[in-house]
């Protein structure tokens, strides 16, 4: 309790951002305090242990900030799935639709494999459309999807429900 009232009073509500009616969540003044975002480090690495990870997945961009402590403290790998066009080697990709048209993920092909077990890390979870296509996405590589950890769910998008279908059982926790 005390942990999740730390994070929450460190994450700022946003009016109007990136565009009006929307209530943007920033996790920055989280990041900014270096008790906090230790403490955030310390409960994603406790899930990664319990699920047996032995790669974390960052979703870009703030997946990548989060997830990247976790590794390191966990002593595994990180793997970046970014938006199309940003990863050098050869990628697999997974398209998926936004509330305006559709956008694209990538993974390079070499970063997992058949024996990963992952754990997916990312800020926020909304639609649920971002986690959903990744989950998708690592699975194609042969790596089994072990869990996600979301800092922050909207609860009311429903989200959760589509991550979950794609997550076919693993737990889908939300800080
Ligand atoms: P979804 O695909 O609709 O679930 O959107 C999730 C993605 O959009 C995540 O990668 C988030 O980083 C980003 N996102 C959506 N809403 C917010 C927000 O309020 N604050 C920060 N990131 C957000």
């Amino acid at each position: 309790a005390d942990v999740r009232e730390l994070l929450t009073s460190r994450i700022h509500d946003v009016p109007d951002y990136p565009k009006p009616g929307v209530l943007f969540k920033d996790i920055t003044p989280l990041l900014a305090d270096a008790k906090a975002f230790s403490v955030l480090t310390e409960v994603l690495a406790g899930l990664a242990e319990r699920r047996g990870a032995t790669k974390i997945v960052g979703l870009e961009a703030r997946g990548f900030i989060l997830g990247a402590p976790v590794a390191v403290r966990v002593g595994i790998g990180f793997v970046p799935v970014r938006k199309s066009g940003k990863l050098p080697g050869a990628t697999l990709s997974q398209a998926y639709d936004l509330e305006y048209g559709s956008a694209q993920i990538e993974v390079h092909a070499a970063g997992l494999a058949e024996g990963d077990r992952v754990l997916v890390i990312d800020d926020v979870l909304a639609t649920g459309g971002t986690a959903e296509a990744s989950v998708e996405l690592i699975r194609r590589t042969g790596a089994e999807v072990a869990g996600a950890a979301i800092l922050l769910e909207l609860g009311f998008l429903a989200g959760r429900e589509r991550v979950e279908r794609a997550l076919a059982g693993a737990p889908l926790d939300a800080l």
